[in-house]
């Protein structure tokens, strides 16, 4: 059976926690955002966690030499894994033909793109929200916030024009219920696996 590698896409606030905690659950695969993994760097006051802090608190992305070391890592450690979600990575296309080179080199590759798609004004608003109770110093204020979605246009939209022209864009509505969303992810994923 082949692995089943999917890249969880789109803008801060789209839902790709909130639909990766259920994806890892019904399809039994390996979880790995690099959100949750420079957070926990973060706090354990690693010398990466302080390499990345202040570029993370500010709503900028982190330089792709230290993301794509750190992914290399977890995926060399788990490679008996079903498979990996990635999410919240690749953020620009330098790291996705990283990612290409890793699985390829390994004899895998990525199954799909599952890109949610949200408005720019739902993104805020449900950050704001998040940010009431995350604790997180970039969901905070709107400039850092605005910041996160100005450069999800500039640097990290063009990943998805990279998987696109490999022909594994899906495109998934992400308004509407968690269900909802969840349903349709797993009609994408049942016909890509
Ligand atoms: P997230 O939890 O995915 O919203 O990520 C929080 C922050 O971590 C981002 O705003 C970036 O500062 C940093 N970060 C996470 N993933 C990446 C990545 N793939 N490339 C660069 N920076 C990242």
């Amino acid at each position: 059976m082949s692995m089943l590698n999917i890249i969880l896409f789109g803008p801060p606030g789209a839902g790709k926690g909130t639909q990766s905690e259920k994806i890892i659950e019904k399809y039994d695969l390996f979880h790995i955002s690099t959100g949750d993994l420079f957070r926990k760097h973060m706090g354990e006051g690693t010398d990466l966690g302080k390499l990345a802090q202040e570029y993370i608190d500010e709503g900028n992305l982190v330089p792709d030499e230290l993301v794509i070391k750190m992914v290399k890592v977890k995926i060399q450690s788990h490679e008996n894994a079903k498979g990996f979600i990635f999410d919240g990575f690749p953020r620009t296309v330098a790291q996705a033909v990283a990612l290409d080179e890793m699985l390829t080199s390994q004899g895998l590759n990525i199954s799909g793109m599952l890109a949610l798609e949200v408005e720019d004004e739902e993104l805020r608003s449900r950050i704001r929200l998040r940010g009431k109770t995350s604790g997180r110093a970039d969901d905070q204020n709107d400039e850092r916030i605005n910041n996160r979605i100005k450069i999800y246009k500039q640097e990290t939209l063009p990943v998805a024009d990279h998987y696109a022209m490999k022909g594994k864009y899906h495109g998934i509505n992400g308004t509407g219920s968690i269900d909802e969303i969840f349903n349709h992810i797993c009609m994408v994923i049942d016909l890509i696996k």
